[in-house]
């Protein structure tokens, strides 16, 4: 990875970080999450929407309501709940679709549908290094959509186009950054998704 490339990565989380209000958790995603976030096999300008996710900096509607930016806070994809992070990326008929068909692609067997609880699991389930980083970049280009999609307002009847653009992204991806440490038994997972 080019030097700059890396520093501007590092110092976007570490701005990220000073506004963090608690150190526990603050520590936790440093020590934790670090390198599956701002790994190689993500793309920055993704990883910077859960970095916001996480933190519950990104701009959904309800925080511009509260903000007296606009004046609605309904989701613009379901036009049904009100638009905060954990219904944009989850709960939204929209993207929960996209997510459990993404859950079911990587045999992600967790039934967690929430960012924070999505995180944990990832981190300490007991698969190999390689597999973490690919559920970390699936998970982060699958918010990296949702965000997109509500911007865009790209209708349900998407769904399966967005699905296949974001198994194909994952798959280019990790493939042009395939680490050179992977088993044969990770590789062969891997070739066959
Ligand atoms: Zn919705």
């Amino acid at each position: 990875m080019p030097r700059v490339e890396k520093e501007d990565q590092e110092s976007m989380a570490m701005k990220l970080l000073s506004v963090q209000n608690s150190p526990v958790e603050c520590e936790f995603y440093v020590c934790k999450w670090d390198k599956q976030v701002w790994g190689r096999l993500n793309v920055p300008k993704h990883s910077f929407i859960l970095w916001m996710a996480i933190q519950d900096k990104l701009k959904t509607k309800v925080r511009l309501f509260k903000f007296k930016v606009i004046d609605e806070e309904v989701c613009g994809l379901c036009n049904i709940h009100k638009e905060n992070v954990e219904h944009l990326f989850f709960h939204c008929s929209f993207s929960h679709v996209c997510l459990q068909v993404l859950k079911t692609w990587l045999g992600w067997n967790v039934r967690a549908e929430d960012l924070q609880s999505l995180i944990r699991w990832i981190e300490r389930s007991k698969q190999s290094q390689f597999k973490k980083k690919v559920l970390a970049a699936a998970l982060v280009y699958h918010l990296w959509r949702a965000r997109n999609d509500e911007v865009l307002k790209i209708s349900s009847s998407s769904q399966e186009v967005i699905i296949r653009r974001t198994k194909e992204a994952v798959k280019l991806r990790v493939s042009c950054a395939m680490p050179r440490k992977v088993s044969s038994e990770d590789k062969n997972w891997f070739a066959e998704l």
